[in-house]
């Protein structure tokens, strides 16, 4: 764990705050080995929340807490993750959005490659990983 103690570490991800989501999140990140590898920053619509016109008073904390895990932690990732029947989805994009499986899908799409558009913008050294998880934990990515 020398490396850990050195302050570098994998990843920032980027979650919702919606209850239903925090174990599914949480048991993605262990599946995937990164289990004390990882800081969080979880605000309402995850990745919605820090782009999204609707939530515009959010953006600054998020890219400020993601200049300062580059900086303390060395991650070389953002990990974002929106979810199936979000809320602040609901608000951001209105209901007819996110009406079906499919216009969610579509939908979410087009945030997520917002997001890594910004994310490439104002951090081009970090890689940008997006994907949109079912509440049953399955997770689709999207590049
Ligand atoms: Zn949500």
């Amino acid at each position: 764990m020398a490396w850990a103690a050195e302050g570098n570490y994998e990843a920032m991800v980027l979650a919702c705050i919606d209850p239903r989501l925090q174990e599914p999140v949480r048991n993605y990140l262990a599946d995937r080995q990164l289990k004390g590898k990882y800081s969080q920053f979880v605000i309402a619509g995850s990745a919605i929340g820090v782009t999204h016109p609707a939530f515009k008073d959010w953006h600054k904390a998020f890219w400020d807490n993601l200049g300062t895990s580059i900086q303390l932690h060395k991650i070389k990732k953002v990990i974002a993750i929106t979810h199936r029947d979000c809320g602040a989805a609901r608000i951001a994009f209105g209901a007819d959005k996110v009406a079906t499986a499919a216009a969610e899908t579509e939908t979410h799409g087009m945030a997520l490659a917002d997001f890594r558009k910004q994310v490439a913008e104002r951090q081009p050294a970090l890689a940008v990983e997006t994907g949109l998880m079912a509440l049953d934990g399955k997770i689709e990515m999207f590049a």
